[in-house]
C-alpha cells in the first residue's frame, strides 16, 4: 500500500515536472515570436547599407572634455561603455522581455548605464581641430517625450547639458506628451531639480503627439536657436557649435547633426557614415549616400552636405525663421510625415537643409516597442495625405500609386491653412524642388510594392473595425 502510494506521488512529481518544463518552452517559443511580430521600423531609420562603412575607429571622450563635466551627489559611478551582454543573452526571465516591449530596447541596460556616461569621440580628424567663435548665438534644446524610460530621457538630458558650453545653452525644455510611467512623474520632477533651473519641464494635459508637443516646446523657448531631439539621445562631443556656426551665417539654413546609432540591445555607441537624408515616391524616410563632390572639398567630409530631406527630427533651426516658415502643421497627429514636410517647406521656400559633419547624436531606434500601431499608422495615412496635398503638384500621383487605391479617398481634414502659408510665402514648385534639390527622386528606380499589400491589409482591418495585430 506505502509502496503504491509512493509510486502514485513519483508519476504525479514527473507529470508535474513534465507540464512545467512544457509550460517554460511554451512561453519563451511565444516571446520570440513575439519578438519578431513587433519589429517595427523606425523613422529615423537603421543606417542600412550605409551602416557597415565605419568612418575610423572611435575614440573615448576624455574627462577633461566634459564642460562642468563633474558627477553630482546620488551619482552612480560612471559605467563601462558596453555592459557585460552575457546574463542578458542568456536571460529567460520574462521581465526582460517584458520591458524590451515596454520601452522598445534594453532598459536592463540602461538602467545599469544610469543617469550619465561617456560615449566614444565619433568625430572624423578635421572635425577635431575645428575651433568655433565664442559668440554664437544660444541654443534652446526641446526635447518631447511620451512613456520614456527613465535612465535614457536622462542620459539624454544630462549629456546635453554637459557636453554644451554653459553660455550657448539657453535652457533644455522637456515636453511631457501625457506620460504614465509612475517614474516620469515626481521622481523626474525631484531628479531634474539637479540641474538646476536649466531644464524647464512642461507637462501636455492630453496626449498631443510629437508635432504639435514641439510646438508647444519651441514657444516656451527664449534661445535664438532650436534644437530638437528625441528623448533617447546621446549627444557627442562639440556637437552644438558646428550647428549654431552654420546657422549663425544664415538664419535660413536648417541644419542636422549626423545621428550616430546606440544599438537597442547592447546599448553601445556606433559611429555612422556620413549619409544624406532622402525619401521615395512612397515619401518614406531613408538614408542616401553623399556624392563625392561633396566630401572631396580642401576641408574633407567636414563641411556642411545639402540633404533634400531630415529624418525623424534630431535638427536646429532659428526660431524667428521657425516661426516666420509656419513651425509644424497642427493639423497632423501624432507623428509620421512631418519631417518630410518641413523638409520640403524648407527647401520651396527659400531656405536650405544640411547636415553638418562635425556634429554628431547618438540616437537609439525603438526596434522593439509593442505599443498598440494602429493610431499611428492611421496618423501617419493622414499626415502624408495632408503634405501630398499641399507640397507635391502634379507629383501627387506618383505618391497614390504607392498606396493601396483607398488613400484617395481618405479624409485629411482642412489644409487651407497651410496652402495659404504656401502662397503667402511664395514658395517654389515641387518641379523645382525635383529638378534643383533632389533629381534622383524622379529618375529613382521602381520600389517594391510589398507596401501596397502591408496597407491593404491595414484598409481591410479599419474597414472591419479591428484592431491592427
Ligand atoms: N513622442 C511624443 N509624443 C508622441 C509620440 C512620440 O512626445 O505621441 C516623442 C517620443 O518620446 C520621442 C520622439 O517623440 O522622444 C520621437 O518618437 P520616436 O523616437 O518613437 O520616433 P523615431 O525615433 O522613430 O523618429
Ligand atoms: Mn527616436
Amino acid at each position: 500500500m506505502r509502496n503504491t502510494a509512493i509510486q502514485c506521488l513519483f508519476c504525479g512529481a514527473i507529470a508535474a515536472g513534465l507540464w512545467v518544463a512544457v509550460f517554460i518552452a511554451h512561453f519563451l517559443c511565444h516571446q520570440v515570436s513575439e519578438l519578431q511580430e513587433v519589429i517595427q521600423e523606425p523613422r529615423i531609420g537603421s543606417l542600412g547599407k550605409y551602416a557597415n562603412q565605419q568612418i575610423r575607429p572611435s575614440e573615448k571622450i576624455s574627462k577633461q572634455h566634459m564642460i562642468n563635466g563633474k558627477s553630482g551627489p546620488n551619482r552612480p559611478e560612471k559605467p563601462k561603455l558596453h555592459p557585460n551582454l552575457d546574463n542578458v543573452t542568456k536571460t529567460t526571465d520574462p521581465e526582460f522581455f517584458h520591458e524590451l516591449f515596454k520601452y522598445g530596447f534594453n532598459a536592463f541596460f540602461s538602467r545599469k548605464l544610469g543617469y550619465e556616461r561617456e560615449v566614444p569621440d565619433s568625430r572624423s580628424e578635421i572635425c577635431r581641430q575645428k575651433r568655433y567663435s565664442l559668440r554664437l548665438p544660444t541654443a534652446s534644446v526641446v526635447i518631447c517625450f511620451h512613456d520614456e524610460e527613465f535612465n535614457a530621457l536622462f542620459r539624454t538630458v544630462s549629456s546635453v547639458i554637459y557636453l554644451s558650453p554653459p553660455h550657448l545653452l539657453e535652457e533644455v525644455i522637456l515636453v511631457d506628451d501625457m506620460s504614465e510611467f509612475d517614474d516620469l512623474k515626481e521622481k523626474l520632477d525631484y531628479q531634474l531639480e539637479f540641474f538646476r533651473g536649466k531644464v524647464k519641464l512642461i507637462r501636455n494635459t492630453k496626449r498631443e503627439g510629437l508635432i504639435r508637443s514641439r510646438v508647444i516646446g519651441a514657444s516656451r523657448a527664449s534661445g535664438d536657436i532650436l534644437v530638437f531631439l528625441d528623448s533617447h539621445c546621446e549627444v557627442n562631443k562639440v556637437w552644438l557649435e558646428p550647428l549654431l556656426h552654420v546657422i549663425a551665417k544664415d538664419p535660413k539654413i536648417v541644419v542636422c547633426p549626423v545621428i550616430d546609432v546606440i544599438d537597442e540591445m547592447t546599448l553601445e555607441y556606433k559611429t555612422s557614415p556620413v549619409v544624406r537624408g532622402a525619401f521615395g515616391w512612397d515619401l518614406k524616410f531613408k538614408w542616401d549616400h553623399v556624392f563625392s563632390y561633396e566630401m572631396d572639398g580642401p576641408e574633407g567630409p567636414s563641411t556642411p552636405i545639402r540633404s533634400p530631406a531630415m529624418s525623424g527630427g534630431i535638427f536646429a533651426i532659428h526660431r524667428h525663421y521657425f516661426n516666420e516658415i509656419g513651425q509644424y502643421d497642427k493639423g497632423m497627429d501624432l507623428y509620421g510625415g512631418e519631417n518630410i514636410e518641413l523638409s520640403l517647406r524648407i527647401w520651396m521656400c527659400g531656405g536650405q537643409l544640411f547636415i553638418v559633419p562635425c556634429s554628431r547624436v547618438g540616437h537609439i531606434s525603438k526596434t522593439y516597442l509593442a505599443e498598440d500601431k494602429f493610431p499611428i499608422k492611421v496618423a501617419m495615412a493622414r499626415n502624408y495625405l495632408r503634405l501630398v496635398n499641399v507640397w507635391l503638384d502634379e507629383y501627387k500621383d506618383n505618391f497614390f500609386f504607392k498606396k493601396p487605391s483607398f488613400y484617395k479617398s481618405m479624409a485629411y481634414g482642412n489644409i487651407s491653412e497651410r496652402t495659404e502659408l504656401r502662397k503667402r510665402l511664395g514658395c517654389k514648385s515641387f518641379q523645382w524642388y525635383l529638378d534643383t534639390v533632389f533629381p534622383e527622386l524622379e529618375a529613382s528606380e521602381e520600389e517594391k510594392q510589398d507596401n501596397t499589400r502591408k496597407e491593404t491589409k491595414l484598409f481591410s482591418l479599419i474597414t472591419k473595425g479591428k484592431k491592427v495585430p
